[in-house]
């Protein structure tokens, strides 16, 4: 399998001033592909750092893909980079230069002298016309190995991948295997004891089960590599029997399931309805539930702790509603969590304790609520 490296170009990527939303888009792309990608890197518009690694790159990796400084100003030094780094000059592409100035023409303007910079590209380098924008892209074979210098703008870059480099990519490098990936979601439960549960399952080479942690919820990601999509299904599903096996009830969905929609689907299936208080949590859960489908199954309402919530008393309540309080209350450097559910035949409380970082604890808290109440709906 292919080694590929990412090098995004663009001094403002250093200064922090924009984000490196290239790096992602390249990383899925390549992951899905099949492809090894074992580093990225960001660098300045400056020539011959650039070049410089570029030249490294080339002894680790056979893909390298560059994103950016393909524009036409003395700051764009990619070009100027890549033919340094192999030694060649740039030459000039009568035929891209007739796409720039077509492209220019399209919206009534003439392209300045400075554009036509953007129709050099390196000695031998395979030209990628741009339809979607003025910078042309261009592919530099080095016996086994490519550089790809694609634009920085995304829309045109992903594109010109989607269109031009991923076709390439598969002829020139065989690539058959595909990779699939799903996620089954848990919630209530640590990372560490997850780890407990299918820590050898960890270890697995193909497929691989990941953990990655949020407040109060942790996802274990599943990805399967194969040479057909059925065998990587396949592979996926073994894998997630397994794991449900092992982590039973803690798992509440997969992909793109959310607590809030599994919650909604029960509510709905039992039509019963939740009547909840929320306290300590500055409107944080309402906030949430509001936004998401549980809003036509559920009322919140938003206490103060001080002055506490008196709950209706058996008698009060509807025979379907379930009462729930939510309370999280702050001790010196943790926080409480304080679960009461209540219906006119069950009342069950749960305690929690948060010890984390404080900017995290009403999700948490928010997550640990709704998990527990669906653990309650699936009795
Ligand atoms: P153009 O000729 O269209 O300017 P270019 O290849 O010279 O293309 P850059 O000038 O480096 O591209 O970047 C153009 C814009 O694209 C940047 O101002 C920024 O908004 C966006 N961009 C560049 N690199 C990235 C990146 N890695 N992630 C997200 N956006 C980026």
């Amino acid at each position: 399998m292919p080694v590929a490296e990412i090098v995004t170009i663009g001094t403002e990527l250093l200064l922090g001033e924009i984000l490196d939303t290239n790096t992602r888009f390249l990383a899925r792309e390549l992951r899905n592909l099949g492809i090894d990608l074992y580093r990225t890197t960001t660098i300045g518009d400056n020539e011959e750092r650039i070049a410089g690694i570029l030249r490294e790159a080339l002894c680790r990796a056979e893909i390298i893909i560059t994103t950016g400084g393909l524009g036409p100003t003395v700051d764009d030094p990619t070009r100027q980079a890549v033919a340094r780094a192999l030694g060649v000059e740039l030459e000039f592409h009568p035929e891209l230069w007739d796409q720039i100035v077509e492209r220019f023409q399209k919206y009534g303007r003439q392209p300045s002298e400075n554009n036509k910079r953007q129709a050099f590209i390196p000695r031998g380098a395979i030209a990628i016309s741009n339809p979607v924008g003025t910078a042309p892209a261009f592919i530099c074979e080095v016996q086994d190995r490519c550089i790809i210098c694609l634009p920085g703008v995304p829309r045109e870059m992903e594109f010109l991948f989607q269109h031009a480099v991923m076709p390439y990519l598969k002829q020139r490098y065989q690539l058959h295997s595909v990779i699939q990936v799903r996620v089954l979601h848990t919630a209530g439960v640590g990372e560490s004891q997850l780890d407990d549960w299918i820590g050898d399952l960890e270890t697995w080479s193909n497929p691989t089960v990941g953990l990655l942690a949020h407040p109060g919820q942790c996802d274990i990601r599943i990805t399967a590599k194969a040479d057909t999509s059925e065998e990587a299904a396949r592979m996926i599903a073994e894998m997630e029997t397994l794991v449900r096996q092992r982590c039973g009830e803690a798992i509440f969905g997969a992909d793109g399931e959310t607590l809030e929609a599994i919650l909604a689907a029960r509510l709905k299936q039992g039509e019963r309805r939740i009547r909840m208080v929320e306290m300590g949590l500055d409107g944080e859960l309402c906030t949430r539930l509001r936004h998401s489908p549980l809003d036509p199954f559920c009322t919140c309402q938003v206490e103060s702790t001080e002055d506490g919530f008196s709950p209706p008393s058996p008698e009060e309540m509807e025979s379907r509603d379930i009462y729930y309080i939510v309370s999280l209350v702050k001790h010196l450097d943790s926080f409480s969590l304080h679960l009461e559910i209540m219906t006119c035949e069950v009342h069950r409380t749960e305690q929690r304790q948060f010890g984390g970082a404080p900017a995290l604890v009403k999700t948490w808290a928010a997550n640990i609520a709704l998990d527990f109440l669906r653990r309650f709906l699936s009795e």
